[in-house]
């Protein structure tokens, strides 16, 4: 899902073995990034952190947090995300399912395949998303994307765009 731009590297972090966590889903050393550039995406209300991005996993752990009515951006790409929710409750849209999720619940987006996340209305969802290193730009959908996704009223519903 997620860098300045979408996919860009995420900045480097100095190797430690050990980072505290303080309590509040910050951690020591972890710098509080915005989700995207602003305008680049549509998207409300979420911030990124990366937890560990280590060349020899070509993987990178990051946590996002999405506040209370604010969501993700809905999009597709080649890359695959592990998510695990560490923070509050949501829901997220995969393919044409709507997905309500729990604290420690696990979702997998498959390749090329439309996904977006949302927190409550009154709280708060944080997870951890795995992704490759090296990745795809997300694809943001076309007006006719749209249009067909918006065809089944449970995805109409849904989606934020
Ligand atoms: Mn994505």
């Amino acid at each position: 899902m997620m860098e300045p731009s979408g996919d860009e590297p995420s900045p480097g972090l100095e190797a430690a073995v050990h980072r505290r966590h303080d309590g509040t889903f910050r951690w020591e050393q972890v710098e509080m990034l915005a989700y995207k550039q602003e305008g680049s995406a549509p998207f409300r209300d979420v911030t990124r952190q990366v937890l560990i991005n280590a060349p020899e996993l070509a993987c990178e752990l990051r946590y996002f947090e999405i506040a209370p009515g604010g969501y993700s951006t809905l999009e597709c790409h080649e890359h695959v995300h592990g998510v695990m929710i560490l923070r509050g409750r949501g829901s997220c849209l995969v393919d044409a399912t709507v997905l309500h999720l729990d604290t420690n619940d696990l979702v997998r987006v498959p390749p090329m395949t439309w996904h977006q996340f949302r927190a409550g209305e009154d709280e708060a969802m944080g997870f951890l998303c795995m992704v490759n290193t090296a990745r795809d730009r997300p694809i943001l959908p076309t007006e006719e994307e749209l249009s067909a996704m918006r065809q089944n009223p449970v995805v109409a519903a849904f989606i934020r765009h």
